[in-house]
C-alpha cells in the first residue's frame, strides 16, 4: 500500500489556497509563542466570528440553540469552543482537540544572578528537549509578571528587529576535547541552560562635590544591579516579582518558508500549534451541522496534561455541562451520554520520515512530509503502553468520511518498535468511553527549536477536520 503525494493531487487554484493558508498559519505562529499569546489571538479571531463567552451568556440569562457559538477560556491558557448543532447534545458531539504549549526553557522563580561579569537568568526546561540544541541560538523572552497588587506586566522581548536577544553559551571547540567525549544527553546539562542577559555594570554617580559628574560601578553584583535597573525602568517590576512570573524562553525570530520551492515551513512551536491552528480554522469554516461541533485547545500536554489547564482537568467536562444547561438538556446522565457518544480527533503532530535517520523508522508505517493528514491508530511505547488504541469500527467510519470528502491521508506510527514513544491527550478523552483517534500533521525534527512541516499537509489537515466535524456520527 502506497500513499499519494498531495502536491500531485492539487490544481492551480488549490495551490494558491495552500499558500494563503500557510501565510495565515505563519502569522499565528509568530504571534503565538506561548499558550497565553495563542489564547489572545484565538479569542480575538472567534469573537469577530460571533462566538460569545460562556460566562457572559450565563450572566445575561440567555439560552443556546442551533447555530449559536460559545467559548470558555480557562486561566488564560486553555480554551473550549462549541458551535451548537441541530441534534441533541446528549446524542454526542464532534470534538477536535489539540495542545498549545510547546517545549521551551522556563525562567525559575529566583532566577537572576551574576557570575564572571555576566548577568544570568536561571531556567528549568519544559517538555522534552535535546538540551544541546538550545545553546548559541538567539532567544526571546515571552510571558507575564504578576505583581502583588494583581497587575500583570506582559513581556515580549527579542522578536522585533531592534529588540535585544538572549543566549546560552557553549564551550569553544578548541577546548571541547573532554566535552565531546560525553554522551549527547550530558554534553549540555539542564542546569547549564541559564541564559545570558547582560554584561554591563550599573554606574552610580559619586556623591562628593568635586567629582560630581564622574560615575563608578556599583560595587557588588554591579551587572545584576544594572539588569534590575532596566527591568524597573522599562518593565516596572523588581527582583521579587519573578516569584509570581511565568516567563518562557523561546527561539527568537519568525516562521519562515523553507526550500527553494517554498514547500515547507520552518518554525518554533509547530508541535502542536499546527494542529491547534488547523482545528480552529476548521471550526470557523464549518457551517451548520447536525451534531454540535467542538474544539478544545489545551495547555500542559508536553508535561503530561496535568494541572488545572491540562486535559486531565475537569474544565472541559464542566463546560459541556454548562452548555447543555443552556440548551435545556442538562442532567448528569445527559452529560455522561453526551461524552460517551461523542467522536473525537485528538490532533497532535507525528514524526515525519527522515532519510538521514532511516533506521529509526518503519518505512511502511511512518508519515511522509507532503503525503497528507496522518492517522495514528495508537501511540505509546514498549508494546503500545500508555496509548489510546482507536477502535477499528471508528477507523472504518473515518476512512469512509475522508474518501467521500477527497481528503488525502496516511497512517503511521511514531518510529521503529521499541525505539521510544510518546503520548497525547487521546487517552484522557477516551476515559469517557467516546471514540477517539490520534491524528495530525507530520513534522520533521519535532521538539527542536526549529521544526519543519509541509504547507500542503497543513492545508489538507484543515480540510480533514472540516470533513470530520460535518460528517462524523458513530
Ligand atoms: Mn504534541
Ligand atoms: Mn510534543
Amino acid at each position: 500500500m502506497e500513499y499519494k503525494n498531495t502536491w500531485e493531487l492539487y490544481d492551480e487554484e488549490q495551490l494558491k489556497a495552500v499558500d494563503t493558508f500557510a501565510q495565515e498559519y505563519m502569522e499565528f505562529l509568530d504571534h503565538g509563542k506561548t499558550e497565553r499569546e495563542c489564547i489572545d489571538q484565538i479569542v480575538n479571531l472567534i469573537e469577530e466570528k460571533g462566538y460569545r463567552e460562556l460566562d457572559a451568556v450565563i450572566a445575561a440569562g440567555d439560552k443556546l440553540s442551533a447555530g449559536d457559538k460559545v467559548y470558555s477560556v480557562w486561566m488564560n491558557k486553555s480554551i473550549v469552543m462549541f458551535q451548537i448543532g441541530k441534534d441533541k447534545m446528549a446524542d454526542g458531539i464532534n470534538i477536535l482537540g489539540a495542545h498549545i504549549d510547546s517545549p521551551r526553557l522556563d525562567i525559575k522563580q529566583n532566577p537572576l544572578y551574576e557570575d564572571g561579569g555576566f548577568a544570568y537568568l536561571d531556567t528549568h526546561y519544559y517538555g522534552g528537549v535535546k538540551k544541546y540544541q538550545w545553546v548559541t541560538i538567539p532567544l526571546a523572552i515571552h510571558g507575564v509578571v504578576v505583581k502583588k497588587d494583581g497587575t500583570t506586566v506582559e513581556i515580549n522581548v527579542g522578536e522585533k528587529e531592534d529588540d535585544p536577544v538572549f543566549f546560552v553559551s557553549d564551550l569553544l571547540i578548541h577546548l571541547a576535547q573532554e566535552q565531546l567525549e560525553k554522551k549527547a544527553n550530558k554534553v549540555i546539562e539542564g542546569e547549564a541552560l541559564d541564559i545570558i542577559v547582560g554584561n554591563k555594570p550599573l554606574l552610580i554617580k559619586k556623591t562628593d562635590d568635586k567629582e560630581e559628574k564622574e560615575e563608578k560601578p556599583a560595587e557588588k553584583d554591579a551587572v545584576k544591579k544594572g539588569i534590575l535597573d532596566i527591568l524597573q525602568k522599562s518593565y516596572d517590576f523588581e527582583e521579587e516579582d519573578f516569584i509570581s512570573a511565568e516567563l518562557e524562553v523561546v527561539p527568537a525570530g519568525k516562521a519562515r518558508e523553507a526550500g527553494f520551492d517554498r514547500s515547507m515551513i520552518l518554525s518554533y512551536g509547530q508541535d502542536d500549534r499546527v494542529c491547534a491552528f488547523t482545528s480552529l480554522k476548521a471550526m470557523l469554516e464549518t457551517g451548520q451541522t447536525n451534531r454540535t461541533a467542538c474544539c478544545i485547545l489545551v495547555d500542559k500536554e508536553e508535561i503530561g496534561s496535568v494541572g488545572a489547564t491540562g486535559m486531565q482537568s475537569r474544565f472541559f467536562e464542566n463546560a459541556v455541562a454548562e452548555v447543555m444547561n443552556l440548551t435545556g438538556e442538562y442532567s448528569e446522565l445527559n452529560v455522561r451520554r453526551c461524552l460517551a457518544r461523542s467522536c473525537m480527533l485528538s490532533s497532535d503532530v507525528s514524526s515525519a520520515f527522515d532519510p538521514a535517520y532511516a533506521s529509526s523508522f518503519d518505512k511502511k508505517n511512518v508519515a511522509y512530509l507532503g503525503s497528507g493528514m496522518v492517522f495514528n491508530k495508537f501511540t505509546g511505547a514498549r508494546g503500545k503502553s500508555g496509548s489510546n488504541d482507536a477502535n477499528a469500527e471508528y477507523l472504518g467510519h473515518i476512512r469512509a468520511i475522508f474518501e467521500k470528502a477527497g481528503v488525502n491521508f496516511q497512517t503511521a506510527e511514531l518510529g521503529r518498535v521499541d525505539l521510544g514513544g510518546s503520548g497525547t491527550i487521546a487517552y484522557i478523552l477516551a476515559l469517557y468511553g467516546m471514540n477517539v483517534i490520534d491524528c495530525g500533521v507530520a513534522v520533521l525534527n519535532m521538539h527542536a527549536p526549529w521544526e519543519a512541516t509541509s504547507k500542503i499537509d497543513v492545508y489538507e489537515t484543515k480540510r480533514g477536520y472540516v470533513a470530520f466535524l460535518e460528517n462524523a456520527d458513530l
